[in-house]
């Protein structure tokens, strides 16, 4: 069952597990609190965004699970290249509060200049968060560069403002799925996630299954295949390793054929929407020590605008 659907979660219940992990990585990590206390802040705005967007402003989508199967057995992923309209109003709000939280996090100015861009027009919020949907890089880092903006830090908010919406089409899309695209699903066995094409964050480990979970819409699924997620390869170029030898739940699978590291992380359970991003941040070491090797994480694949 490569598509792993996670059950959605009261708000109470995702800020109680929240702060058990924090707890936690606070406990092994104290040099991380700044970073933590930023997140809490950023996924505070994410997670009212999300409650907004459950009450009823997701689009009516015609894409019937027929199209999307045919589509997905290319290798193209669900939401690449439709045009989706998106809940402006929505998802404004967060896009100026996660600038504030930056900017006061560690950002500074830089993030202070990004809100003042959207907040007097001179960046369009709208084309903004298309951008992002789209995962249209270039078109992004273009606008940040003409308007003396860090490109990086713009993408960032972008996508943490996009992410409760791309969240919820992900559900709707793959979640109450047709026999059609069940069977596309299970067939999918590609590293990039099935519904928007990003690359996984980490890969999630529980009870020996790994699953790979979307750094972008929080999507999981698992390959029925032990590889390289980036390049297939299964060979002597492909190592799992611990850097930490007494922390052998923690552990980056790297790919000398292609460059590419993958952080996987033993948990009891998948992480719902939007804790993710905790396990990105408690592996943060994992990142350094592949980055000290020489790995990386690719650039987002692209995909044919009309395919
Ligand atoms: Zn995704
Ligand atoms: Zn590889």
């Amino acid at each position: 069952m490569p598509y792993v659907p996670i059950p959605a979660l009261s708000r109470a219940k995702l800020t109680e597990l929240a702060e058990t992990r924090w707890r936690r990585v606070r406990e092994a990590r104290p040099d991380l609190e700044p970073a933590l206390a930023l997140q809490k802040r950023l996924l505070g705005h994410v997670l009212d965004a999300a409650v907004v967007l459950d009450g009823g402003r997701l689009p009516r989508l015609s894409l019937p699970g027929k199209y999307l199967a045919a589509k997905l057995g290319r290798g193209v992923p669900a939401l690449a290249g439709e045009p989706i309209p998106l809940p402006v109003a929505a998802l404004a709000p967060p896009l100026l509060q996660c600038c504030e939280a930056l900017a006061a996090g560690g950002a500074g100015e830089a993030a202070e200049h990004i809100r003042s861009a959207i907040a007097d027009g001179a960046i369009d919020a709208a084309s903004l968060l298309t951008a992002s949907l789209q995962r249209d890089q270039a078109a992004l880092r273009t606008a940040a560069v003409h308007r003396g903006l860090s490109p990086d830090l713009l993408w960032l908010v972008a996508e943490l403002a996009v992410s409760p919406f791309v969240h919820a089409l992900q559900r709707l899309l793959l979640g109450g799925a047709t026999a059609d695209l069940d069977a596309a699903l299970d067939r999918w066995d590609r590293g990039y996630c099935p519904a928007c094409g990003s690359w996984p964050a980490v890969a999630e480990v529980v009870h020996g299954h790994r699953t790979l979970r979307c750094s972008f819409c929080a999507g999981a699924w698992e390959l029925t295949t032990y590889a390289c997620i980036y390049c297939g390869d299964a060979g002597e170029k492909f190592v799992t390793a611990a850097p930490n030898e007494e922390r052998k739940d923690r552990r980056v699978e790297v790919c000398s054929a292609c460059g590419g590291y993958l952080k996987t992380i033993d948990l009891p359970e998948l992480s719902a929407f939007p804790l993710l991003s905790i396990s990105d941040i408690e592996t943060t070491d994992l990142d350094v020590a592949a980055m000290e090797h020489g790995y990386r994480r690719p650039a987002l694949k692209a995909f044919a605008k009309k395919m």
